[in-house]
């Protein structure tokens, strides 16, 4: 080992990965260490319930895992991934009506829109265009757009609350429905700004490119990008959590994949009183109650088209959606919660013993809630899927405390790496030109917790090798 790294990057997660993959690809000695024993934090695979039921413990479906502009230069295929994208991104079923279909042809999926066929091509059409060089604007930290007039035409509707949006733009509850389940992965109450802008970003992914899900389970993914760097000379070692300073082997900088707590706790000798403090009032939003099934056959969904989906938003109508994201939000637990179902299984056989099926779904809860949600889970998906409960084999819950002590990232069982509203969506951790670097030149942050926020695309981690790649060059001068 040689006496001094060039980077140490504390955490395995996408980001964590994708952070030293881009720091190996450009010369630097990486090092990564992992508190857990295995790599992979919110992408890691398991059997949580039966032999044989391999079920993703974070992320199951990836909206922008084939548009991420950087995983996407990335040669994981060689390295052990294999996307696999269903004939719809999102299934979105009603109590009556047949479910809307969020497809990648927008024809299909305007067509089924009833009296909103028309206005959903147009407001849809424009962005797509263009969709991929949108996506690339969208998801970097705030900067001077290289497609202004784009980025322009997105903004003007993407500030706006959800529920405006759906006012403004559409009529019938098919259109509005479809738009909200889409919105509330921002996981903020529907009337609050930048909700629309989710939305609209959620359907044009599934417009651009159905949301794969990967072959196997998720931990593919990391362990694609681990793989990569083991071949670039990174390394990782599980087993090796950092609490301290101390715990750090000599480098010349250091990049951290945690929580703006974590840093606040570990760094705080390095950094300035006053950052630290801003790092400790981040805000980290509301939690969420997970579970995990093992099935004795597909969910019996009373529309048969959500099983050309894995992503099932259940929820009902966007009066419902928003009624429950109001409650999570003031602190209340939602008796009717939106819950978002994936069910990989149908698609990929590897995931499950033949003819049996995993399922996976989650409802938003405040932080820190502790209250079991599993009737109230079993009962939604069982309003749409009527014999659904007869096929549960086995299941597995985790609720936010569970949920943090699994990665201490997901803080009171926040799983986006922070609140994405005005506040906290271009200056997260904390408001400085370059949010990926602190008052201490060699200590970075490449979390989700750093523009453009959760989800699985390595950009949090993209951005933040470039800082510390600068910083690198500047030292080296
Ligand atoms: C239940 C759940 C469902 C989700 N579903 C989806 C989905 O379907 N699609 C999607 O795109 N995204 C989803 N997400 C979000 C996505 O998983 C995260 O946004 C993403 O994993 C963030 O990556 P990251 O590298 O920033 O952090 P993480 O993936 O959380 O990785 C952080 C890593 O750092 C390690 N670590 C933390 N502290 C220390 C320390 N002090 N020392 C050493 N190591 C440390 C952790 O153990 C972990 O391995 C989900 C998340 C959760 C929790």
């Amino acid at each position: 080992m040689p006496s001094r790294l060039d980077a140490v990057v504390v955490g395995s997660g996408p980001n964590g990965l994708a952070a030293a993959v881009e720091l190996a690809r450009n010369g630097a000695e990486v090092l990564v260490l992992e508190a857990a024993e295995t790599i992979g934090g919110g992408t890691r695979t398991a059997e949580l319930t039966l032999p044989g039921y391999h079920h993703d413990v974070c992320s199951a479906a990836h909206p922008l895992g084939m548009l991420s502009p950087y995983l996407t230069t990335l040669p994981l295929e060689e390295h052990g991934l294999s996307w696999i994208q269903p004939p719809a991104s999102v299934a979105h079923p009603l109590d009556r009506d047949p479910a809307m279909m969020l497809r990648k042809s927008l024809d299909a999926t305007a067509d089924s829109l009833g009296p909103d066929a028309r206005a959903y091509r147009r407001g849809i059409s424009p962005l797509l265009d263009h969709g991929r060089d949108l996506v690339a604007e969208i998801l970097g930290p705030a900067h001077l757009p290289r497609h202004p007039l784009l980025l322009a035409r997105f903004g003007a509707r993407a500030l706006m609350p959800a529920t405006v949006l759906s006012r403004t733009w559409l009529r019938g509850e098919r259109a509005r429905a479809l738009l909200a389940g889409c919105a509330a992965h921002a996981i903020l109450p529907l009337s609050r700004p930048v909700t629309g802008g989710v939305g609209l970003l959620f359907l044009l992914t599934g417009h651009l490119e159905t949301w794969p899900i990967a072959r196997g389970g998720s931990a593919a993914i990391t362990d694609a990008l681990a793989s990569y760097l083991g071949s670039l000379g990174g390394r990782i070692e599980a087993g090796r959590p950092v609490r301290a300073l101390a715990d750090l082997p000599p480098s010349r900088i250091v990049l951290f994949d945690t929580s703006p707590n974590q840093v606040a706790a570990i760094a705080a000798p390095v950094l300035p009183a006053r950052y630290v403090r801003r790092l400790r009032s981040f805000r980290y939003g509301p939690g969420i109650f997970k579970i995990d099934w093992a099935l004795d056959g597909p969910i019996p969904w009373r529309d048969p088209a959500c099983l050309e989906s894995a992503t099932v938003h259940v929820g009902g109508t966007l009066d419902e959606i928003a009624s429950a994201e109001r409650a999570v939000w003031r602190g209340e637990h939602a008796e009717r919660p939106f819950i978002i179902v994936v069910q990989p299984s149908l698609f990929d056989p590897s995931r499950a013993p033949e003819g049996r099926h995993t399922g996976w779904a989650y409802c938003h809860v405040p932080g820190r809630s502790t209250l079991d949600r599993t009737e109230v889970i079993e009962r939604q998906v069982e309003r749409f899927a009527p014999g659904f409960r007869d096929r549960i084999l086995a299941r597995h819950v985790m609720n936010t405390a569970d949920l943090e002590e699994y990665d201490a990232n997901y803080v009171g069982g926040a799983i986006t790496g922070g609140v994405t509203d005005l506040g906290q969506l271009f200056t997260r951790p904390v408001a400085r030109v370059d949010p990926y670097s602190t008052p201490n030149p060699d200590v970075f942050i490449c979390s989700a917790s750093t523009p453009p926020g959760g989800g699985v695309h390595g950009m949090c981690g993209y951005h933040a090798a470039r800082s510390a790649l600068r910083r690198l060059a500047a030292a080296a001068v």
